[in-house]
């Protein structure tokens, strides 16, 4: 099997180009005290966590953003979790690294702290609320592979593969910012397949 891509931030944060991009960054931020919540300002996905453009066509999470600047690290196929449940909050002390099954926990936990009624992703036999649909996009983005994705999640595989492909749930994918893949084509080959004006040149 072809290796999952994984759009690693940490490059995108270094040198001079870097600074620019984390000085634009942290001025979409309301910075409090070091143990208050700092909310993004700018727009925010689906889920409720705060989108960031690198470049002009990569889409990642505000949170995960600020956690790879603080810590200089990016590792692949972790999330970036909160300590507050906020998602909008940006506070790298407010973040840690944790594994899909604990992101997961967090959702449920949150969930039924919340008490609050989340609409659900209805296919056959399988139901996700919007947070575990946003954790399945958040997998796709971050790199992981289908079943890595399934894992601890109420879906299996097939249908991870479906919404990679913009097969199942296109519309809400798009919403958070997936890109349709086919298997695991890299960023590089999607972006230079040949449009039907250069074919016909
Ligand atoms: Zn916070």
């Amino acid at each position: 099997m072809t290796a999952p891509v994984t759009i690693p931030i940490l490059p995108f944060l270094e040198g001079r180009k870097g600074q620019l991009i984390l000085m634009r960054f942290w001025s979409k931020v309301d910075m409090r005290g070091p143990d208050e919540c700092w909310d993004w300002q700018a727009s925010l996905n689906k889920a409720g966590y705060g989108r960031f453009k690198i470049g002009s066509f990569i889409n990642v999470t505000a949170h995960r953003v600020a956690l790879v600047a603080h810590s200089l690290t990016d590792p692949p196929g972790k999330f970036a979790l909160h300590s507050c449940d906020r998602p909008e909050c940006v506070n790298p002390h407010h973040l840690r690294w944790g594994t899909v099954q604990e992101n997961s926990d967090d959702m449920r936990r949150r969930g039924r702290s919340n008490n609050g009624e989340q609409e659900g992703f209805q296919n056959g036999a399988c139901k996700l609320t919007e947070d575990q649909f946003a954790l399945v996009i958040a997998g796709l983005q971050g790199g992981l592979n289908n079943k890595q994705i399934a894992e601890g999640l109420p879906v299996d595989h097939a249908l991870v593969s479906r919404i990679r492909r913009g097969r199942s749930w296109a519309k809400q994918a798009a919403a958070l910012g997936w890109v349709p893949q086919e298997k695991y084509a890299s960023l590089t080959t999607r972006i230079s397949r040949p449009t039907p004006e250069t074919r016909n040149a």
